[in-house]
């Protein structure tokens, strides 16, 4: 891999690309069909109900829950267009770190729905104010870490971050109006 001055969209996984809440339910619905699913308004999914977080971390710690992980509507197909318009997508993600297998898993998912070339870029960081980029679409809100990020968060609409100010990406099919004015442009190749 080589500089360039390509602009850099850095792109979370959990809940912006893949549907973590989704396969959490799912997850829950089978394993511990007495829980509730998780309430969509809240990003958080522990509480303080020991029942409730052993069910999910039964959930989460399933050795396939990482690579099984289902794909949002549109968002493969958003990625490798706008790598094709000559924006270096970086898929950057946080560990769960209660799941010594998220790590691999996600490289493996990276491997399998986006190709070989996502992984070599692949970015795995606990604190991504670490990670260079122009823009970072995230659903989190209060991202924050060591540094002043470099990058300008898109929020990647979810309940709990409609109400929050700045960009949004409502769905992946929408990507070139939201975030190409913010790199300065329509194709950069
Ligand atoms: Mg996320």
């Amino acid at each position: 891999m080589t500089a360039s001055d390509a602009p850099i969209c850095l792109v979370d996984l959990d809940n912006t690309v893949v549907d973590f809440f989704g396969h959490l339910d799912a997850g829950l619905a089978r394993l511990h069909p007495d829980q509730p699913l998780h309430d969509r308004s809240r990003f958080v999914i522990w509480g303080d109900d020991v029942d409730r977080n052993a069910a999910i971390r039964d959930v989460i710690t399933e050795q396939d829950f990482f690579a099984t992980m289902p794909v949002y509507d549109g968002a493969r197909d958003a990625l490798i267009q706008m790598q094709r318009a000559g924006i270096s997508v970086v898929v950057c993600t946080s560990p769960m770190t209660s799941n010594p297998m998220s790590w691999s898993a996600k490289a493996a998912w990276v491997r399998r729905h986006l190709g070989q070339r996502f992984v070599e870029a692949l970015a795995i960081a606990g604190d991504k104010t670490l990670v260079r980029g122009d823009v970072l679409v995230d659903d989190r809100v209060g991202l924050t870490g060591r540094r002043e990020p470099e990058w300008q968060q898109v929020f990647f609409t979810q309940p709990y971050n409609a109400d929050i100010d700045g960009p949004h990406l409502d769905r992946w099919a929408n990507w070139e109006e939201v975030i190409s004015p913010l790199i300065g442009g329509g194709d950069f190749r």
